[in-house]
């Protein structure tokens, strides 16, 4: 894509930085992640609008202000390890991966990943793990996880993602119901669990064991 660096730099000034997100290292995530990669060939002149784009599989890219509030929420740190929950494209787990050591990422639909797979590998960015299944699960292999962000809405928190956070670990989840979801944080700490409400948002459906029902 012609000046995709361009598009990119006013997509952060316009869309992210002018509504409030502060974190530099954020930022710089959006400026350096080719968004462009992440749709396809007949979307890609719209990569760098304003709201979330169609992937197939009835699924979506999300508005890139909202990967970033989540990415900022989640506040992820160099030497962390992150799980990610619904891959759909791989772009919040390119900019994860920009951000901390490891992303672990799990979509249901194996198409999906399979194409988030060849995208991310093909950009080189070679510390996300992509796995298939139910995420309502967690991914207790690799647990714990320094932050979990669930990129679909949820009709409730599922425990076993709690429980797979360690000691200080964040997770960051849209909750409610099929229409309307509030994203939530929720911090795991010596003393139990903390919950904050961070504002209204709209997801596709979590689907899964410990979510919707298909
Ligand atoms: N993070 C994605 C990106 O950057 O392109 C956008 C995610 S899209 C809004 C939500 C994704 O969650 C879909 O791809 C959907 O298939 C996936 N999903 C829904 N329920 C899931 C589950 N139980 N486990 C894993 N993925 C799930």
């Amino acid at each position: 894509m012609k000046d995709s660096h361009l598009a990119r730099a006013t997509m952060v000034k316009e869309q992210l930085a002018s509504r409030g997100i502060r974190d530099q290292r954020v930022l710089d995530a959006f400026l350096e992640v080719p968004r462009h990669r992440f749709v396809e060939e007949y979307l890609k002149y719209k990569a760098y609008d304003d709201y979330p784009l169609s992937i197939g599989y009835g699924q979506t890219i999300s508005q890139p202000y909202m990967v970033a509030i989540m990415t900022e929420a989640l506040a992820p740190k160099p030497h962390e390890r992150i799980l990610e929950i619904g891959t759909g494209s791989g772009y919040q787990a390119a900019i994860l991966s920009r951000l901390c050591a490891t992303v672990y990422t799990i979509e249901r639909i194996s198409a999906l990943a399979s194409r988030a797979r060849r995208t991310l590998d093909d950009l080189g960015y070679f510390n996300i793990h992509v796995r298939i299944g139910d995420g309502t699960l967690g991914l207790p292999l690799d647990a714990p996880y320094d932050g979990i962000v669930v990129t679909a809405g949820a009709p409730h928190v599922p425990e076993a993602l709690v429980e797979q956070l360690c000691e200080g670990g964040r997770l960051v989840i849209p909750v409610g119901d099929q229409s309307l979801q509030d994203l939530k944080r929720i911090t795991r700490s010596p003393d139990g669990v903390s919950e904050e409400s961070l504002g209204g948002c709209r997801f596709v459906r979590l689907i899964g064991r410990n979510g919707w029902k298909d």
